[in-house]
């Protein structure tokens, strides 16, 4: 995070506490007017109910903004009024118990309360620093090999990037200002891993390869900060499969779409401020009636929801959501100033995930909606995404292409359809056996993965056959990079049981735009994709109609 943005972000932050302040001043006056402290006035249940709400917000947010005293003392009125604001014969009440609008001690806590409306009581805690860079998947991954035998090392880069790497080799560790996202270092020439970065919390993920394979070996890198181990003779595509997976996890533990829901105009600024700054998404919604437009729109991963927004209650909503089949997963956390743990309980039973008591913490408040959506992320992948690979589903996949055909129609845009499918792969599961094969279909997986764009739908559709949706793109553009793909696969040298093999790759493709339907532009596909195992293999063909690839005609 540059230092511009440092300030640029601790600015925003300390121009909305500035606003709280001016609002709490207004909040203060407020429920001294209610409780007639000042006047000596009785209160009506209206002014009880109004003068309850306003200390009840003042407990939720005040802390979030430095003023824990106020905070506090806020909670602790609005903990004594709260009996009485709930009752309908309020006013009686009060006088019966004593508490009345005339009690001296209540009201001098009650004017004291704009006493603690010191700025800069307390320090903001320092924004949750950005723990590593920001991997941009689907782009190429560049990877950094340490090795003293630099030969060797680009010997094993060569082995790597047709698996869709960029490798840089290097024979002694220093940092680097490269955007590294992973770094496969030769045991023996890093003693700690700060030696990589000047920030060690920056490092990319660690894959040590060791000369053996034994348990004191892994124990002893384990202990040095490594994420993974290799040991010779390396098996360059399961190493690539790894690699891959730290990049993934990495990637994904810190992304997240954070959906939050609070009428309190500077809490909501204040939350989505310190959330972003820590690289998650974040859309805010201040009116709870415009709840389901935003969900829809942004598809968050989790949804941050206060419990009491004026006419409308966090609980309720919650439990309205969840008559829509669609929403019946989505996590909601609601963000609640009441201590109660039977209300909590009960708010959970309406449809709510979990709690987070106000005022919450940036540090808590980060660390909390980060692992929600690690979870949220990792629980919708089980449900669309097939296990080996990671790639959508085949269901899933088809809904994509039937979405991207309507919309493609729609505009009148070009958009291209293709299925891939592994050539004489029976043969790789019968001679290398079913676990080589997988590394295969995996492989395969990945260098789709980094060879696509991001807006690419890339699915599992069976065993060895995947299919491809390219959105926005030209035949001739996806005849390009799929060519370019089927000339990389082929590169790339699996071990198997009787040596090193390779394996190629066939793609049928149809221009989805010029069918009625995503089935029959799949059909077509498919055609062209048997034309292609008919003519050799190894190849992309167009379904019949559209020119083909090789020949020189202009490009659709
Ligand atoms: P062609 O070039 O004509 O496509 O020949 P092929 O051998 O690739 O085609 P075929 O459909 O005859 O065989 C596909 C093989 O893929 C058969 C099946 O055992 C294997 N297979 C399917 N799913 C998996 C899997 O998840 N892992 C492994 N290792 N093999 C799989
Ligand atoms: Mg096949
Ligand atoms: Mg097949």
């Amino acid at each position: 995070m540059s230092n511009d943005r440092l300030v640029d972000v601790a600015g925003k932050l300390d121009l909305l506490k500035e606003r709280f302040r001016e609002r709490a001043v207004t909040d203060v006056a407020s429920v001294v007017a209610d409780l007639g402290a000042d006047a000596g006035v009785e209160p009506g249940r209206e002014q009880l109910v109004n003068a309850y709400r306003t200390l009840h917000r003042l407990a939720g947010s005040a802390g979030t903004f430095g003023f824990q005293a106020l905070g506090n003392e806020a909670r602790s009125l609005e903990v004594h009024l709260k009996p009485f604001a709930e009752e309908q014969d309020a006013s009686q009440k009060l006088r019966a118990s004593g508490l009345t609008s005339l009690d001296p001690e209540f009201l001098e806590r009650v004017r004291g309360l704009a006493q603690l409306l010191v700025p800069g009581e307390s320090a903001r805690e320092a924004p949750e620093p950005v723990t590593h860079r920001e991997t941009v998947l689907s782009e190429q991954p560049e990877i950094m090999i340490i090795d003293p035998d630099l030969a060797r090392a680009e010997s094993l880069a060569t082995a790597l990037s047709p698996h869709g790497f960029i490798v840089h080799c290097r024979q002694v560790p220093e940092p680097t200002d490269l955007p590294v996202s992973a770094i496969i270092v030769r045991e023996g020439t890093l003693s700690a891993k700060s030696q990589l970065a000047k920030n060690a919390v920056d490092v990319a993920p660690l894959v040590f390869i060791a000369p053996d394979d034994s348990f004191d070996r892994r124990y002893a890198l384990a202990a040095l900060g490594a994420d993974g181990f290799a040991s010779e003779p390396v098996d360059v595509p399961a190493l690539a499969d790894s690699i891959e997976r730290l990049i993934n996890e990495r990637h994904e533990a810190g992304a997240g779409r954070v959906l939050v829901v609070d009428d309190d105009p500077e809490l909501l600024e204040h939350y989505a401020l310190v959330l972003e700054d820590s690289g998650l998404e974040v859309r805010c919604v201040g009116d709870p009636s415009t709840l389901l437009g935003a969900l829809s729109e942004f598809r968050p991963d989790i949804v941050l929801m206060d419990v009491q927004m004026g006419e409308y209650n966090g609980p309720t909503l919650a439990r309205m959501l969840r008559f829509d089949p669609e929403w019946v997963g989505l996590q909601i956390i609601f963000l609640s100033s009441d201590e109660d743990r039977e209300f909590q309980f009960g708010a959970l039973s309406e449809g709510g995930d979990d709690f987070l008591t106000k005022p919450v913490s940036d540090r808590i408040l980060v660390q909390a909606a980060k692992v929600r959506c690690y979870r949220a992320r990792q629980l919708d992948k089980l449900a669309s995404r097939d296990s080996l690979t990671g790639l959508l589903k085949h269901s899933v996949a088809l809904a994509e292409a039937v979405k991207e055909h309507a919309r493609c129609h729609r505009l009148g845009e070009p958009s291209v359809l293709a299925m891939l499918d592994l050539d004489h792969f029976k043969q790789v599961n019968d001679r290398h056996g079913h676990r080589v094969g997988d590394l295969v279909i995996k492989g395969l997986a990945n260098l789709l993965r980094h060879r696509l764009r991001k807006t690419d739908t890339i699915g599992r559709y069976g065993g060895e056959e995947f299919i491809v949706v390219l959105p926005d793109c030209s035949v001739g553009n996806a005849v390009r990079s799929l060519q370019e793909i089927c000339h990389q696969m082929a590169q790339i040298r699996f071990g198997g049981a009787s040596g090193e093999f390779s394996v190629t790759l066939s793609v049928g493709l149809a221009a989805l735009d010029r069918y009625d339907s995503a089935d029959k532009a799949i059909e077509a596909a498919d055609r062209a994709l048997y034309q292609r195992k008919a003519a050799g293999r190894n190849g992309v063909t167009c379904d019949a109609g559209h020119m083909e690839p090789d020949q020189d005609s202009p490009v659709l």
